[in-house]
């Protein structure tokens, strides 16, 4: 069997081509969707995701405003920074990136955002909603692009069952919400670095999605024949043969395509869908701000 593509690039363009018409919907009633992007210290990853995310405001007409503190920055600075974001009341979304240098309190800064700028989903109230199974917050951006791709490919994941491999904030919890919530209805187990065997629970599975940050652990004998298998990682590892010296790599090994009826691919799977699900909460955020 060879997997069919799950390919992010082409949902994301069409999310973006949704996207359009809503926002000329918001500018025509005087708003201009508007995200401040808050980035602290020289990490070159979070240089290259940033970029990425502006450009994809300036692609979609969206306004954005590039914050760059320098690593050595006080904590106190960063605060202050949050709540004058908050409170300007021309932007509607506000994403500080991640990792913040490790002397600060990465949860606490975030969870000054407020909620209705909290376009990245991490708030615990928006997070708290989705506990709830109230799925009209702002949702985590990875785990709904995961859903929205999944959805584009007209995979029915009604009664199917799904293995969720990580257990973070970002990405695996909210991912394991998100596919076992009334709607979607699959039935989810998640694994995690203290599970006794990860290759026998995927083995069962109909669907994994990968979030581990573990180069192509998953390989093709973990997989169940015909599952649909969800990427999630993005890992920097050597390549002698590359002119950089690196490659990215997922979490899952390219011999998976052979096994699964489905495979996002590393890079263009769900990377482009989580930058699109970020268009997508700050124009929603903007709609919101107006009542659109
Ligand atoms: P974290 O490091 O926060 O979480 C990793 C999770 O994987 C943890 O729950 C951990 O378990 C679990 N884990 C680690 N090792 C194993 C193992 N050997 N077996 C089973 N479970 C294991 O990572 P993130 O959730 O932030 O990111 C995961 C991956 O997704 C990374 O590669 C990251 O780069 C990528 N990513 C991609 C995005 C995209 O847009 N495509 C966006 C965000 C992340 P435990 O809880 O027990 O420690």
């Amino acid at each position: 069997m060879v997997a069919q593509r799950l390919d992010g690039k082409l949902c994301a363009a069409s999310v973006e081509e949704e996207l359009h018409s809503r926002i000329n919907a918001c500018k025509s009633e005087g708003v201009v969707p508007h995200l401040a992007v808050v980035i602290v210290g020289d990490d070159p990853a979070s240089h290259v995701y940033v970029n990425s995310k502006v450009k994809a405001c300036q692609r979609l007409g969206i306004k954005s405003t590039h914050i760059e503190l320098p690593a050595s920055v006080a904590e106190d600075e960063v605060r202050a920074t949050i709540l004058k974001l908050n409170a300007d009341e021309t932007l509607h979304g506000i994403l500080v990136q991640s990792p913040l240098p490790s002397h600060m309190d990465e949860e606490g800064l975030t969870d000054l955002i407020h909620p209705s700028k909290d376009v990245d989903g991490f708030h615990p109230e928006n997070l708290g909603r989705l506990v709830q199974g109230r799925l009209d917050g702002m949702l985590p951006c990875t785990p709904s692009g995961v859903m929205r791709m999944l959805r584009w490919a007209d995979i029915d994941l009604t009664g199917k069952s799904a293995v969720v491999l990580g257990r973070s904030r970002i990405v695996g919890m909210p991912q394991a919400l998100l596919l076992g919530a009334k709607g979607a209805d699959a039935t989810v187990t998640v694994v995690h670095s203290r599970t006794a065997d990860s290759k026998a629970v995927c083995a069962q599975a109909d669907i994994v999605v990968a979030a581990i940050g573990r180069p192509e652990m998953v390989r093709g004998d973990w997989i169940k024949p015909g599952a649909i298998v969800v990427d999630v990682g993005i890992n920097r590892v050597d390549d002698p043969t590359r002119e950089r010296g690196w490659r990215l790599a997922g979490d899952v090994h390219p011999e998976v395509g052979e096994h699964a009826s489905w495979l996002s691919p590393v890079p263009g799977g769900v990377g482009p869908m989580t930058i699109a699900m970020l268009m997508e909460n700050t124009v929603r955020a903007a709609e919101r701000s107006n009542q659109l």
